[in-house]
């Protein structure tokens, strides 16, 4: 993995395709004292955000994690962005994410 500085702002890209129209439709958040095997999870999705202790899809393997799931407007793909901790440094990755969003905003999603 390389250093990466981000600058003041910058635009994400569909790891997909490479659009750069890309709408937040999922984000997790995953909140845990290092090690444990339970905390705090919180999925807001749709106008929604359900709580509970389940950090099984937490990202970090030992500490903290936020997910955010986009969806394309181009070739409506899902990209996911995974910003973890891990031993001091935090890491930002993104993934293509073999998931299904149905997302009332995303009118083209719903074929
Ligand atoms: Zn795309």
């Amino acid at each position: 993995m390389k250093d990466l500085t981000i600058p003041q702002e910058a635009v994400l890209i569909c790891k997909k395709c490479g659009f750069n129209y890309l709408h937040q439709e999922r984000i997790e958040i995953f909140d845990r004292t290092e090690d444990e095997s339970e905390g705090l999870h919180i999925h807001v999705e749709g106008g929604k955000a359900m709580i509970d202790r389940d950090i099984s899809n937490n990202p970090s393997a030992r500490r903290q994690g936020v997910s955010i799931f986009c969806i394309c407007e181009g070739c409506h793909g899902v990209t996911r962005f995974d910003i973890t901790q891990h031993k001091g440094n935090t890491y930002i990755e993104s993934s293509v994410a073999d998931i299904s969003i149905n997302s009332p905003r995303n009118e083209s999603s719903e074929t």
